[in-house]
C-alpha cells in the first residue's frame, strides 16, 4: 500500500488527483474537484427543474474490470479520510479537548478514541 503522505490529494467524489484537474476544494475530512461540481450543480438543476427520475446506479453501467480499477481509488479515500480525520483530532488535542470529548463527538468511547487516535502523539 502507497504512504498516505506521498499521496496527492484526490477528489473525494470521482477520485481524481489534484494534478489532473482545475481546482480541488477542500471541505472538513474531504474533498471536491472543480469537474464534480460542475456535475453536482447540473443534477442540481435537472432535478429542480424535472420530476424526479429513478436514477440507473452507476454499477449497472461498469464491466467487473471497471469496478476492479475503481476499487483503488475508494480506499483511497479512506485513506485520506483518515489521515485527515487524524489530523483533526492531533488539533483538538493540542487545544486541551480530552479524549472523552472527541470520543463522545465520534460515537466511540474515551478508551477507542486514545486507542485509534494516540499513537499519533
Ligand atoms: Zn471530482
Amino acid at each position: 500500500m502507497p504512504d498516505a503522505a506521498a499521496e496527492p490529494a484526490r477528489c473525494s467524489f470521482c477520485g481524481k488527483p489534484a494534478t489532473e484537474v482545475d481546482k480541488l476544494v477542500a471541505g472538513p475530512g474531504m474533498y471536491i474537484c472543480n469537474e464534480c461540481v460542475a456535475l453536482s450543480a447540473s443534477i442540481i438543476d435537472e432535478s429542480l427543474n424535472r420530476p424526479a427520475v429513478p436514477r440507473v446506479p452507476v454499477w449497472e453501467s461498469l464491466t467487473d474490470e471497471e469496478m476492479l480499477s475503481h476499487i483503488p481509488r475508494v480506499a483511497a479515500h479512506i485513506t485520506q479520510a483518515e489521515t485527515d480525520l487524524r489530523s483533526w483530532v492531533r488539533e483538538l488535542r493540542r487545544r486541551g479537548v480530552t479524549w472523552a470529548r472527541i470520543g463522545e463527538a465520534l460515537g466511540i468511547t474515551r478508551q477507542s478514541a486514545w486507542e485509534r487516535f494516540s499513537g499519533e502523539e
